[in-house]
């Protein structure tokens, strides 16, 4: 990172509105200059690309080490900025992105990068698992840290550079993992930052020098990433927007001393500002009041508060703006008909921070506004269904296809649930994504997985040698 032109980005405390310090923002020029420093550090004929796997998986780890010293670090500022309740933050924040980073460095020392076979007419065929060059990684406020390793730790591994753009609502959590890469004597140009906004995004996203795209964001940003990259026939990963499904069976266990915390984590994780959330709870209609009980017992339940309180469950939005999103869809869900049951407004005695109720509406048509768009926010539309087809039914009627759990007492039967839905990762009983599996979307969720060694091939391109 350097200093540059005098814009500068301010991010604020989503808890209590006050501004946490000031970074300068970064242009175009800077750009260029952390895309010419990764493009050098990789077209070196003896730099990181060329090194053995198990060589750049020393670094990894000990960037793994350099992280993990930094735990309090991020989380005091992730939570401060994006309004990430301490207790999600020590969960997802911290030690999650580095166990991204062990597992990949795992992967380097294990993986075959180059395979020789007999051919199928005779000679022999090699393959070789190329890095796909620099990487232009573009990430959201809402997991910065474990977003951006999302991208970080399979790209190193395979042998390429980055240049990461953190989201402007995220930039403090940022400088941390810049300390960090520096501690790690990661090798110059392998890791490069710009602290910048949308369009210095879409200028990284074009620029001639970039090989590869990974974004993760919002459904429409990544619409207008992939139309450039399409244009460019440039390789792109795209990690986007959800509103996927929490089927309830008539069998579930609905005791929240028992499944509550599941539940919660499910549905209202972050504040609801998590991509893969069960945000359309699908309940039978043989048990619909006690799944609107249990529903609305959780989300009234919930500790609200500053999100650097230890007991704090739900914090406040990250933004202004998104609050206001919040609350427009809030407004869309009553004017249509639902029937809201806890919530709706801002809680008491919260006056600053921009704190919204865990909200919860019932009775709600899967074809409304409240059930078919993304809200990000701590509001679930619970909707009911007459048997497993319909809620099978009902959970695929959506754009979108990322997440989606399914709860009940028999396994068995929430396997052969699971396997009928339309979506990237899907859960019985729990959901959080796990380093070693491919975790992505389907339809406008997203392009291509990250996670798992299917994330390490996103950072590859073959080449074929007969001899
Ligand atoms: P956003 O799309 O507005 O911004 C995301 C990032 O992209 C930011 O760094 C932003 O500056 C940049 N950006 C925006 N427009 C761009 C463009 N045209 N070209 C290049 N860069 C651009 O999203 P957000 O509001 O920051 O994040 C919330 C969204 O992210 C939600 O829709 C959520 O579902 C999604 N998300 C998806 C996943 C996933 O893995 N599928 C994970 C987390 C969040």
């Amino acid at each position: 990172m350097r200093p540059s032109t005098g814009a500068s980005i301010t991010p604020v405390d989503a808890s209590t509105e006050q501004p946490l310090g000031q970074v300068p923002e970064g242009t175009e020029a800077d750009i260029d200059a952390a895309v010419a420093a990764a493009r050098a550090a990789f077209d070196d004929p003896t730099g990181w690309a060329s090194w053995e796997p198990a060589r750049r998986a020393e670094v990894m780890d000990r960037l793994a080490d350099a992280i993990d010293k930094r735990a309090d670090g991020f989380v005091e500022r992730v939570s401060a900025q994006n309004g990430m309740p301490v207790a999600v933050a020590r969960q997802l924040e911290v030690g999650y992105p580095s166990a991204v980073l062990r597992y990949y460095a795992g992967l380097a020392r294990e993986a075959a990068f180059e395979e020789t076979t007999a051919g199928l007419f005779g000679g022999s065929i090699e393959v070789r698992r190329l890095p796909v060059g620099v990487v232009a990684a573009i990430v959201p406020w809402n997991f910065p840290q474990a977003l951006t390793m999302f991208k970080i730790a399979p790209a190193m591994a395979a042998g390429c550079t980055l240049v990461i753009k953190p989201s402007p609502e995220t930039v403090l959590d940022a400088y941390l993992l810049a300390e960090a890469v520096e501690e790690a004597e990661v090798p110059a140009g392998v890791i490069n930052m710009v602290q910048a906004g949308r369009e210095a995004g879409a200028y990284l996203v074009s620029h001639p020098a970039v090989d590869k795209v990974a974004f993760t964001g919002s459904t429409a940003a990544g619409r207008a990433i992939a139309e450039v990259c399409g244009r460019l026939l440039r390789p792109v990963t795209l990690e986007l927007g959800g509103k996927s499904a929490a089927i309830v069976l008539d069998d579930a266990d609905l005791d929240l001393t028992k499944i509550g915390e599941g539940l919660f984590g499910a549905t209202l994780l972050n504040n609801g500002q998590t991509c893969f959330l069960g945000t359309r709870v699908l309940a039978p209609r043989s048990r619909y009041a006690k799944v609107v009980d249990a529903f609305t017992a959780l989300a009234g339940s919930l500790n609200i508060g500053d999100a650097s309180d230890p007991a704090t469950q739900i914090g406040p939005m990250a933004t202004a703006r998104q609050r206001e999103r919040v609350e427009t869809y809030i407004a869309k869900g009553r004017g249509d008909g639902a029937r809201l049951t806890t919530g709706g407004g801002r809680p008491a005695g919260l006056d600053r921070g921009w704190f919204v109720q865990p909200t919860v509406f019932a009775d709600v048509d899967n074809s409304s506004v409240i059930a078919q768009e993304e809200i990000f926010g701590p509001v679930l539309s619970l909707i009911p269904h007459d048997d497993v087809d319909a809620a099978v039914r009902i959970a695929n009627d959506s754009d979108f296809g990322l997440g989606g759990t399914v709860w009940t007492s028999d396994p068995e039967r929430g396997a052969a649930v699971v396997h009928r839905v339309r979506t990237g990762t899907i859960g019985v009983n729990r959901s959080i994504p796990d380093p070693a599996a491919p975790f992505g979307g389907v339809k406008a969720s997203g392009l291509g997985r990250e996670l798992g060694p299917e994330g390490l091939s996103a950072y590859q391109q073959t080449q074929t040698v007969y001899a």
